[in-house]
Formats: structure tokens, sequence, C-alpha cells
């Protein structure tokens, strides 16, 4: 019998294409105009919806971690964090359908903010308790072998994240300075145990190399399903310092690649220049191909370009250059008026110190704290930007060279 709905639309879809439906990868895109709960509740039931239901990915026996962005810790109006509204809307459709075992956590990348610490201030403490989930522990952790990995073969990974069976990964649609975009592959990164995630940067210093330890550890924790908060998305000098921006869409998808490209798509920005993207296809991870990514809405299924053109805003602040794998761009790194670095607004410096404590290097890139304000040693410096996350008075950006273009 002849599918109907927008089960007829996708086979109608495949069969112009010449693809197998099994091929493709599917995401969910729902328009929110804001983060209203009983709008997001709404929003979070549609989209798993239309991805099957949400027994399509995890059981009822099984102990579920719920995985936000914490980063830092930050108040939902920065658009920093996931959304406490987002997290309780998940907390009820889990709850209403039965799932007993639900705890939730991440691991910021602050080095002086705790686990604790940055679930209140993001609000997400208060709706778990009141949704009754523990804490799951993201203090300890210890080392996970990963043999099959391409470019990591372990991973300091937290406690919590070891004693879930399943995960689900509540990210958020922002900016990132090294990776371009934070949204589902790179999220994954909160996983890895607080200083470990700095000797991590040590170990893969280029966003590239980055990228590729990232798509290893997806496919070591394997996350059943990704949700991005892409209600009030950030701009500019993320993920931290950046701006907010109403983006009005939720993005479900059991394959982070296709949703990180979708976002992409609604940016207009090549996921071919993003590194996530990039190595995520190449490791298996899942598609940037938009060909081979189905976009289900309420209103039945579109195109990526038909997603772009109905949600999209094609004036995003995101860097948009190439990546440094050409011949060319690869000799960038030897002329010092073309590198990438982080650079200090010394009027906005507050000499916290944040950024050396933060700097993975052992000798330190960049020194600051007691009253000094930050001074960059460049030869010293990996490019990881993990000084520009987590400065606290948006003092830091990003140069990116003279040809970088927006
Ligand atoms: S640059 Fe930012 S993090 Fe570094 S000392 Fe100044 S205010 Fe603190
Ligand atoms: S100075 Fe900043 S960008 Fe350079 S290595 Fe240290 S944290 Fe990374």
């Amino acid at each position: 019998m002849p599918e109907t709905g927008v089960m007829g639309t996708i086979t109608l879809f495949c069969e112009t294409k010449g693809m197998n439906r099994m091929d493709m990868s599917t995401v969910a895109l729902v328009p929110v105009s804001s983060y209203g709960q009983a709008e997001v509740d709404a929003a979070v039931r549609t989209g798993v919806e239309l991805l099957g239901g949400i027994g399509a990915f995890v059981k009822q026996e099984e102990k579920i971690l719920l995985k936000p962005n914490l980063l830092s810790g930050a108040l939902p109006q920065k658009a920093i964090t996931t959304h406490p509204a987002v997290f309780s809307a998940v907390c009820r459709l889990l709850r209403e359908a039965g799932y007993a075992h639900l705890s939730y956590g991440d691991s910021p990348g602050n080095p002086v903010t705790t686990p604790e610490k940055a679930a209140d201030v993001s609000g997400i403490s208060e709706a778990a308790e009141k949704w009754h989930l523990e804490k799951a522990d993201f203090d300890a952790g210890s080392v996970v072998r990963f043999p099959e990995g391409k470019t990591a073969h372990s991973f300091y990974l937290c406690k919590g994240v070891q004693e879930a069976d399943a995960l689900i990964n509540l990210c958020k649609m922002k900016t990132h300075a090294l990776e371009r975009i934070t949204g589902g592959v790179k999220n994954l990164y909160g996983c890895v145990c607080g200083a470990k995630k700095a000797v991590g940067h040590a170990q893969y210093p280029s966003s590239e190399v980055f990228a590729d330890m990232l798509a290893d550890l997806n496919l070591c924790v394997k996350p059943r399903l990704h949700i991005m908060d892409g209600i009030t998305a950030m701009e500019g000098n993320g993920p931290t310092s950046g701006v907010p921006r109403a983006m009005n869409v939720m993005l479900f998808s059991a394959d982070p690649v296709a949703m990180d490209t979708v976002f992409c798509a609604l940016i207009s920005l090549n996921p071919a220049t993003v590194p996530t993207c990039v190595s995520g296809e190449r490791a298996g991870l899942g598609t940037m191909n938009a060909d081979r990514i189905r976009i289900l809405t309420p209103e039945g299924e579109i195109t990526c370009a038909r997603a772009a053109e109905k949600y999209g805003q094609p004036d995003f602040d995101v860097r948009r250059d190439k990546l440094s794998r050409s011949f060319f761009m690869k000799l960038m790194p030897l002329l010092p008026f073309l590198q990438d670095r982080p650079k200090v607004d010394r009027k906005k410096c507050v000499a916290c110190g944040l950024c050396e404590k933060a700097c993975p290097v052992p000798e330190k890139a960049v020194k600051s704290g007691n009253g000094k304000k930050a001074v960059y040693d460049y030869k010293k410096c990996i490019r990881c930007y993990c000084c520009q996350e987590m400065c606290p008075a948006k003092a830091i950006t990003v140069y990116h060279g003279m040809f970088a273009k927006k």
C-alpha cells in the first residue's frame, strides 16, 4: 500500500533522488517562538514524535543521563547554556512516558567552578529537582579505553557518563572560536572530566585534530538522541562572549552531524568549513550531505534549502572562511600577519587570572591575575581558545588573520 502524509513524501523524495530511505539521516525541526514552558513542552513532544517517539531511542529500564551544555554556568538569558525550559521539557516527556532512572550532569570547562555551581546558576538544578533527577557524578572519572578510535584511543570520562546506559545530548546552538559552531558533536566534550579537558586541548592542538578526537568521543559514548536548543542561539564571539540571537527553532536527531549540518543551513554556513562536520562524516558518525538528510517539520518534510529559506538567518555572525586543509592555508601559520590568535581588550580585562588558569600549555601562553591584565606569549600559544571561552569580562576575541571572512 502506498504511504501517505509525511512518510509518503519522504518515499517520493528519496525515490526521486535515487536513494534508499534507510541510508538517510533524519532531523526534526520544530519552530518555537519563546521559552514559555508550555510551548517548549509541546515542541519537544512534537520533535521526538516526528522521529518515532522516545521509545525508539531509550528503554524504560535503562539508566538515562541528560547532558546539557553548562559550560561555566550562566544565567539562561545569556544564551551560553541549554535553557532550563528545554531541559525541563525533556524531563517531563521522559517522566510521563514512565522512565524512572534519570540523571543529569555536565563537566564545565571553567577551572574555578564545579558541576554543581554551573547547574545551579543556569537554572538546571531547579528543573532537575522538580522532576526528581539524580545528580550524576561529574567530579570523579577514570580512563576509558577506545582502541577503535581513529585519533583518540582513550578518554578520561566522568563517572556519571560511565554509569549511564544511555545518554541524551541537550546541546545549545552557538558559535565557537575553535570549531566555528558548538552544536551536537562538540557538546560531548563535557563528558570528559574537569581539568582533563585542558590536557585534551594540548594533546589535539588544532581545530581539525580536535574535531577528529570529538568524532571518536561521540563514537565511544554513543549518545542515543541529540536535541538542540536553538530558540535563542548565540552568534559572534561564542561560546561564552557572543550575542544572543533569536533563531526560534529546536532540532532533534540521532545523527549529530546531520543535526549540525541543518544548523549550518539555517545560518548559511557551509558545513565543509566546520571541522566537527567534516571529521564526524569522515569517522562515520553521520552525514553532512544535504541530499542525505530528511528534515521533518510539523508541516511535513522539507529540504535543507527550504529550511534555510523558511527558518534561516543568513546574516548570522559566524566565521565562514575555508578550513586550513589546503596547501596555501597550511602555509598561513608561518606568516604572523595571517595567523589566528586570541587578543585581549585591555580596557575590558579585569585581571581576574582565569585565562591563565584555563590555558592548557604547562608553561602558560597567557599570564594574568594578581592585579595584572592578560599578556600573551604567542610563541607558546596552541590556539585552543580556552582563554577566550573562560573570560568572564568578554575581553578576549579571536583574530582570524587578514584574509578571514565573516
Ligand atoms: S582577559 Fe579575561 S580572563 Fe584574562 S585576566 Fe582579563 S578578564 Fe580575566
Ligand atoms: S593562550 Fe589561550 S589560545 Fe593560547 S594556548 Fe593558552 S588558552 Fe589556548
